[in-house]
């Protein structure tokens, strides 16, 4: 007998789960199908060498929602979020740092430049206003793109006129930053506002995190604002830490699923979405079970769903055009290294709060500029991009006493290697760069690494569904944002097949460990219940 539920979701990542949740609590019967044995999608904490576990692939938190931490009753099912001491740590070539963090900024980036440092309030202020704005936007459902007349205009219309209300009340300096950092580079943002290159490379880092481009590509403003969406223990564009790893975010979530009656099911992936009569009627598991739905929601990225788990046959040839084009690719190579030692760096070789930092190494925007150059031509730098955190300066519960376990974050390397390259022969090789580069600037790094795990964007495909490894579920640019996202049409999470929806980060607001869509989508389910449309 096929089992049967209200609602289907296919995928358990931190958006199915959030969803779930929601539907849940509405009263109806939801069911959960993850592919892996383990819930939480590119949220989790594993173990990666016996003794060490780290957050596999995402590993910094801020952009999570606080409506949904309140909600779920994240922090009663065991989450804590912890500051970082300091935000930002960056070395420099000629041998000195910059340190980023409460208090400290204004001084450090004076070493620099003093007009640097007298600009950083100002700049805060104005960037402060716009992100107060886009932040206002992540819990809401963009307006669509309808062409089925004026009764199913109207509401859009009015959704339309309450954005144009809120932008309306930005002043004139801050409507002409929103343009700017949606349409200009994250890099020429900056230059208009700094001359020294620390501050620049530092805050324009947010402007290629996951973002497979030069910090001077048009739109890479939008990405650098999208990273300063969010805050920790109230602490706004601040980023900090889950003890026990991102993994007990989407743990806590399951729990607070579990308490809703939401049946989760591991180890089961989805081969197909199941249509009938131009509905969406359910799903076939790979294992031949078919799962019974009135609605099925995705959290798969769209190209995935629509390339791999729908027929295309059922699908309007202009969405299917669509999705084809839809851009994925953010040029990521995530590692996580068992350390016996911590770090010393030669421009601050003393332990410090610098180490419960995010490390960035690259000092420069040119430096990034030509990193994303360099993988363009051969698939990565000579010279790459990478962020270092080390989670248990935090978090006891992660290494045994005395050893430490560390993030590493790399950036611009190709998401597919030219020439008919594979990722499979060249893991070793590029890991083996991104630690030496590390050791550039902490000698004796390389020597300390007890044991790594490597994920190049092929490996990021493979264990997590993650097309050309898009931490993002597809590219941040702006035909592809808010009522763009997935797919102009379509941004109001209803997928072209009735009663079928995606509530992953293929959806307004996009991706990182958010909440977000899972949450929007599961409103609009709702209202389409109390609609009657299923
Ligand atoms: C390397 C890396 C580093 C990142 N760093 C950060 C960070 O520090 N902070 C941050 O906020 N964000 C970060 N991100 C981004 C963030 O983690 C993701 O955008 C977010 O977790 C996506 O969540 P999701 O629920 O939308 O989708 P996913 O997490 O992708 O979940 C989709 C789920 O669907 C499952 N699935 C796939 N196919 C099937 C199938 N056929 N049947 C059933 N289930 C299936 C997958 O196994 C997965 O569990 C990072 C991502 C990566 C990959």
């Amino acid at each position: 007998m096929p089992i049967a539920c209200d609602v289907a979701i296919i995928g358990g990542g931190h958006n199915g789960l959030v969803c779930a949740f929601y539907l849940a609590r509405a009263g109806l019967r939801v069911t959960v199908l993850e592919r892996r044995g383990v819930v939480g999608g590119a949220a989790v904490t594993e173990e990666f060498h016996p003794g060490f576990k780290n957050s596999t692939a995402s590993y910094t938190v801020s952009l999570l929602q606080p409506k949904i931490i309140t909600d779920l009753k994240l922090h009663e099912y065991g989450l804590t979020i912890v500051n970082r001491r300091l935000a930002n740590f960056l070395p420099t070539q000629d041998g000195r740092y910059l340190a980023v963090g409460e208090g400290r900024t204004k001084s450090e980036v004076a070493k620099f430049s003093s007009r640097d440092a007298e600009r950083l309030d100002s700049y805060h202020r104005r960037l402060g206003a716009v992100s107060d704005l886009v932040r206002g936007m992540m819990l809401q459902t963009p307006p669509n793109v309808t062409a089925s007349g004026f009764l199913a205009a109207l509401p859009e219309l009015l959704r339309v006129g309450r954005l144009a209300r809120q932008m309306g009340a930005l002043d004139l300096a801050a409507k002409r930053d929103l343009l700017a950092l949606l349409g200009r580079s994250a890099g020429d943002y900056l230059d208009d506002w700094f001359e020294s290159d620390p501050i620049k490379a530092v805050y324009g880092f947010d402007g290629i995190v996951g973002n497979y481009a030069s910090p001077y590509t048009p739109g890479s403003g939008y990405v650098l604002l999208h990273h300063l969406l969010g805050e920790v223990n109230g602490q706004r564009g601040a980023w900090g830490h889950a003890i026990g790893g991102m993994g007990a975010i989407t743990q806590a979530m399951a729990n607070a699923c579990a308490a809703q009656g939401v049946d989760i099911r591991l180890d089961v992936p989805v081969r197909e979405v199941l249509v009938e009569k131009g509905r969406a009627a359910g799903v076939v598991c790979e294992n031949g079970e078919t799962v019974r739905a009135r609605a099925v929601i995705s959290n798969l990225n769209p190209k995935l769903l629509f390339q791999k788990l729908v027929d295309p046959a059922v699908l309007p040839q202009d969405f299917r055009e669509r999705i084809n084009t839809y851009r994925m690719g953010s040029g990521t190579l995530r590692m996580n290294v068992a350390l016996s030692d911590l770090p010393r760096f030669t421009c601050l070789p003393e332990m410090g709060d610098h180490l419960t930092a995010g490390i960035i190494i690259a000092p420069s925007l040119a430096y990034m500029d030509q990193a994303y150059s360099d993988a363009r031509a051969t698939g990565w730098s000579a010279n790459p991009v990478v962020e270092m955190l080390i989670p248990s300066t935090l978090d006891e519960t992660l290494a045994p006493k005395g050893a430490h376990v560390a993030s590493l974050f790399c950036q611009h390397v190709a998401p597919v290697l030219p020439d008919g390259a594979s990722w499979d022969d060249h893991r070793d090789q590029v890991a083996d760069l991104m630690i030496a580069t590390v050791d550039r600037y902490a000698p004796g790094f390389a020597a300390s690494v007890v044991a790594r795990q490597v994920l190049t964007p092929l490996d990021l495909e493979r264990v997590f569904g993650l097309t050309c490894g898009d931490i993002m579920h597809g590219r941040l640019e702006l035909d592809q944002l808010f009522a763009a996202r997935p797919v102009l049409g379509h941004g109001d999470y209803r997928m072209p097949i009735a009663g079928l929806y995606i509530c992953g980060s293929g959806a307004h607001p996009g991706g990182g460990v958010t909440g977000a869509p899972g949450h929007n989508a599961a409103r609009e389910v709702i209202r389409d219940l109390r609609r009657r449309r299923f």
